[in-house]
């Protein structure tokens, strides 16, 4: 077997299972071995149903009084068995399985294992898995992985699949150079791989987990480094001699800027004036102000006549960010006299929309473009494009790079992040890239009022949203999901809109907003927000960058215990944007401690940076893969903050293979870039 091979050539996958498969992005040997267990579970001790707890994983012992029944229509279709101990009662159900009814003996003790909900105040476990005694204890010694999955892709299929490899034995050879492994103490591929997998023990998956992890930092490293051209110190073709109209700007906004803020548009525009190509990046929390100092660098590389490009993640924020710009200059056009041409360019414009702004850009009709990833694709040819902005990305990707060089152009370059960056990473992206932060919020703010409440505060937060919205106040309330699961106990968009429809006044306006949803409809939505037509929004974490509607003061975000605090952060950066006192409910659906203490780091601490450390302290090792720091940096398997020393490694490691790449690590570092080629935002 080679590692190369097809899945197709593995026992028990056929077409169908080979395109379920595909849907995951496995293809080959290699990345089945490399879809990593998303997190690993062990399982409990087992209890009777008097000490259940409501809301937790937990094993219960169950004897089986009667054969289940089958309970046909609805969606689909049901298994149920009842457990009865005292004068308490456990239902367990089962979707699509009807064939568990003569497989579950009557008068058998069994253990079965899921969450237990509580439903119209009766105690229920969905899908939960089936053990007799003997084969329970066996599996409670063991550390369980827990994929990712798609629909037809269980977690026994990939158990199956990947054990399937590791038990023939072919070794796959280890493309990292045996000195350099050695040498950094990494275990071997084959082992790394086995361990990941089926660990033997927490010692063992950290140790795997560590190899895998340099690996990743390793050849992101190898790629960027490949990539990079003599640019930093490059000659500037576009020089700026003057700051007249940002000058003019600044006068007409309502605000004074910051010091923070007005020291890194003097850094920003010392760069602008220098001989060389700017490489800087703006780093500023949530809230601090970023766009207007984009806006006054794309302001001053305009009125020397050059063309600007701000790139950003999301369709609606981009939206945002082209009708706030067309709004803002309006009056600064008066003074200069003409109008300042700003085109909005996304992946959901017609063929025809789209051809008119290729058309606009290359005759220099547009000045300033504004979209997300779709500014670069290749029919995307600007008359003198001199500056580029990339918000809320937090790297300029290897994509991007490259489209520069194939441009022939070296434009300047703004990286704006709200994440802070660790400078180890900065290092490796942009070798000597220069930071400017914004380190201070402006002062007209009022600090946000937070708070950790039980589900139990949900009338009382009602209550508190009405109000807020009486006095003209915007909401946002997040729910972790876009519909109804029949596995996860979480709230839905959808569902949840529908409830608070008849819960709250009905003069009061409610909408939503999901990823799902098209385009379209998300701008006309996030229109009618921006527009005061739109009192409380329930969204989906679509809305967590960039978003700024200085009005909304309350941020409200259900099963909050399921976010990571970074992202928690980004969202409550979305209130407290304006004059008005703001707030933010993290609603607790779990009565976890830890998950309280975790989520108390937020009310303590408004920094980005500490909250993203803290977060880390509190993790534990099963929690090793668990909740991503941001949706935004996204490595598979390592994790900036916590492996930042890994990272350092890998970079200083990467340096000595500038000038000769041994040809096993040159495929993987081919494999990396084309894997990451769709990820504009790694
Ligand atoms: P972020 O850094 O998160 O991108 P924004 O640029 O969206 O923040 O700014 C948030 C809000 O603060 C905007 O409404 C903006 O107009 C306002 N703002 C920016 N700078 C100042 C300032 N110096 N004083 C008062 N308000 C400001
Ligand atoms: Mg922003």
């Amino acid at each position: 077997m080679q590692i190369t091979d097809s899945i197709r050539t593995l026992k028990g996958v056929g077409e169908k299972v080979e395109q379920n498969l595909n849907k995951l992005g496995i293809y080959t040997i290699e990345d089945l071995m490399e879809f990593y267990p998303r997190t690993y579970v062990t399982y409990e001790e087992p209890i009777h149903l008097e000490d259940i707890i409501v809301g937790k994983r937990q094993a219960v012992f169950g004897w089986l009084q009667k054969s289940p029944s089958r309970i046909p229509g609805g969606k689909v279709e049901k298994t149920i068995a009842v457990l009865n101990e005292a004068d308490k009662k456990l239902q367990l159900i089962w979707y699509r399985m009807p064939y568990l009814r003569k497989q579950l003996i009557t008068g058998k003790n069994y253990i079965f294992h899921g969450v237990v909900k509580e439903k119209n105040g009766q105690w229920i476990m969905e899908q939960p898995e089936i053990y007799d005694l003997d084969n329970y204890r066996v599996i409670q010694s063991k550390i369980i992985p827990v994929y990712s999955l798609t629909e037809g892709v269980r977690q026994k299929l990939l158990a199956k699949l990947t054990r399937q490899i590791i038990d023939q034995n072919t070794l796959f050879h280890d493309y990292l150079p045996e000195d350099l492994r050695i040498e950094l103490e990494l275990a071997e591929y084959n082992y790394a791989l086995e361990q990941i997998h089926y660990p033997k023990d927490w010692e063992m998956l950290k140790i795997a987990r560590k190899r895998l992890a340099f690996d990743e930092f390793f050849l992101f490293a190898l790629a960027i480094q490949r990539l990079k051209t003599t640019k930093e110190s490059t000659n500037s073709s576009h020089i700026i001699k003057s700051k007249m109209w940002a000058d003019s700007f600044l006068k007409s906004l309502s605000y004074r800027l910051t010091n923070a803020q007005l020291k890194s548009w003097n850094e920003i525009y010392e760069d602008l004036t220098s001989e060389k190509v700017m490489n800087r990046l703006l780093q500023g929390d949530v809230g601090s102000g970023k766009t207007v100092i984009a806006q006054l660098a794309l302001l001053t590389i305009v009125e020397s006549g050059y063309q600007g490009c701000l790139m950003v993640p999301t369709e609606v924020l981009a939206k945002q960010h082209y009708d706030s710009f067309v709004n803002d200059f309006k009056f600064l056009s008066k003074i200069i006299g003409h109008d300042i041409r700003i085109g909005l360019l996304t992946g959901s414009l017609s063929v025809k929309e789209k051809k008119e702004i290729y058309k606009a850009l290359s005759s220099h009709e547009i000045d300033i473009l504004i979209g997300t990833h779709a500014v670069i694709q290749d029919k995307v040819e600007f008359s003198n494009l001199g500056l580029v902005i990339t918000d809320e990305q937090h790297r300029f990707g290897v994509n991007q790079r490259e489209w520069l060089l194939d441009k022939g152009v070296s434009p300047h370059v703004l990286v704006m992040s709200a994440t802070p960056i660790p400078r180890t990473l900065a290092i490796i992206l942009y070798g000597d890239l220069d930071i400017s932060v914004i380190d201070e919020l402006p002062a007209s703010r009022k600090p946000i009022k937070n708070c950790v409440v039980g589900t139990s505060y949900r009338p009382a937060a009602y209550n508190f949203v009405q109000n807020q919205v009486k006095n003209g106040r915007q909401i946002y309330i997040i729910c972790p999901m876009v519909e109804e699961s029949e596995f996860m106990d979480l709230e839905n968009v959808i569902d949840y809109t529908d409830k608070l429809k008849k819960i709250l006044p009905s003069n009061i306006r409610i909408e939503y907003l999901h990823g799902k949803m098209k385009n379209k409809e998300k701008e006309m939505i996030m229109e009618r927000y921006y527009n005061k037509d739109i009192d409380v929004l329930v969204s989906t974490t679509v809305i967590e960058v960039g978003i700024n509607v200085p009005n909304a003061t309350v941020m409200m975000v259900e099963n909050s215990e399921r976010f990571g605090l970074a992202q928690l952060h980004q969202l409550r950066g979305r209130v407290g944007r304006g004059k008005e006192q703001s707030y933010c409910i993290f609603m607790q659906s779990s009565d976890s401690e830890k998950a309280k203490k975790r989520l108390n780091i937020l009310v303590e601490s408004n920094d980005g940076f500490y909250i993203a450390s803290e977060d880390l302290k509190l993790r534990g090792p099963g929690d090793m893969f668990g909740i991503k720091q941001s949706g935004l940096i996204d490595f598979h398997i390592a994790d900036l903050y916590q492996d930042s020393d890994l990272l350092k490694l890998a970079g200083e490691c990467a340096k000595r293979y500038e000038s000769h790449i041994p040809s096993d690590l040159l495929r993987r570092i081919e494999r990396y870039m084309q894997l990451s080629e769709n990820d504009i935002i790694l």
